[in-house]
């Protein structure tokens, strides 16, 4: 008779532990490592709302991608790469996105509504979504400096201040403002670009000082060469001469600038800062 008990109570012994464990892989361990919360469907998702720009390709998809995983709430603004988008959306059920030509006033306003509607907030804003073309400074038309400065600075004038009444009424904000080494040092036959990518950083700066009495941090991220279609032109025998002139030897990865945004993110007391991830290729 004993035995029997004995058996029954190692039976239900046995089967608590295997439930605790298969609730706390798939629950508790995402609590203690990122203090997730759940949500009212049961998901775990953590309370940050997070917008970043151009994140249909390249090093904004990478972070969006990243924040998705622990959990943010993303929403990944695209303007030409529609199925791009979708695949995300339907990979991520918090990943949410939203098509807008961010060189746009009116298209980034119906934006920025869009996700104070739904979501209410924005914690964190990623102007990374940028285009680059080259040539001889003395061939550049009107034409190709307005269509570089809209894309690559007016864009985050434009999307900075629309986010921004919302961060300031919340005494609260993270922005990060994805610039380039160039606009740091200069680059022979990308001056438009220079002096955009010289501008973000100008207005990080400034705005760290301007907003730092409302909570809201500013940085800059200036990637050397990274991995993405925007170097898509360069031939093999020219990325290997550039891995010559980098002190570590390779370039960059999208995941070498996810991982300094997810610690932007986290982090209190940085601001104003222009953090170049290039390898050691530019060393200022
Ligand atoms: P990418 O692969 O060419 O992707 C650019 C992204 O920006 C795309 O998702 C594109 O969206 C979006 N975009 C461009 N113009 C837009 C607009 N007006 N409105 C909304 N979205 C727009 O470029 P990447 O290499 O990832 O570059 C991302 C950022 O890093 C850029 O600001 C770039 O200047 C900077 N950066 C890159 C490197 C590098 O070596 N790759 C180095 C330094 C700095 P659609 O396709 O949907 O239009």
């Amino acid at each position: 008779e004993s035995g029997k008990w004995l058996q029954i109570v190692s039976s239900f012994a046995k089967s608590l532990i295997i439930g605790f464990f298969y609730f706390y892989k798939k629950y508790l361990q995402k609590i203690f490592l990122y203090g997730n919360i759940f949500n009212k469907k049961g998901i775990i998702k953590m309370e940050k709302v997070i917008l970043i720009t151009g994140a249909s390709r390249g090093i904004g998809r990478e972070i969006a991608e990243k924040l998705a995983q622990k959990g943010y709430q993303v929403i990944a603004n695209y303007n030409k790469s529609e199925e791009k988008a979708q695949e995300l959306k339907k990979e991520y059920s918090n990943i949410d996105i939203y098509k807008a030509d961010v060189s746009k006033r009116q298209e980034v306003q119906g934006m920025v509504k869009y996700i104070i509607d739904k979501y209410k907030k924005i914690d964190v804003l990623i102007n990374n979504a940028g285009i680059s073309i080259s040539g001889l400074f003395t061939e550049a038309t009107d034409e190709e400096w307005n269509k570089i400065i809209n894309n690559n600075l007016y864009s985050v004038f434009c999307t900075t201040q629309e986010v921004l009444s919302n961060m300031i009424m919340r005494k609260k904000g993270c922005i990060i403002n994805i610039s380039s080494i160039w606009g740091l040092v200069g680059s022979s036959c990308e001056t438009i670009y220079s002096v955009a990518k010289a501008g973000v950083d100008g207005m990080t700066k400034s705005l760290a000082k301007e907003l730092g009495p409302s909570n809201i941090r500013v940085n800059s991220i200036a990637p050397g060469i990274i991995d993405t279609d925007m170097n898509a032109n360069y031939t093999v025998e020219e990325i290997e001469e550039i891995k010559e002139e980098i002190p570590l030897e390779r370039i960059g990865k999208k995941t070498d600038i996810s991982k300094c945004v997810e610690w932007l993110i986290d982090d209190e007391y940085t601001t104003g800062q222009i953090i170049s991830i290039n390898g050691g290729w530019v060393i200022i």
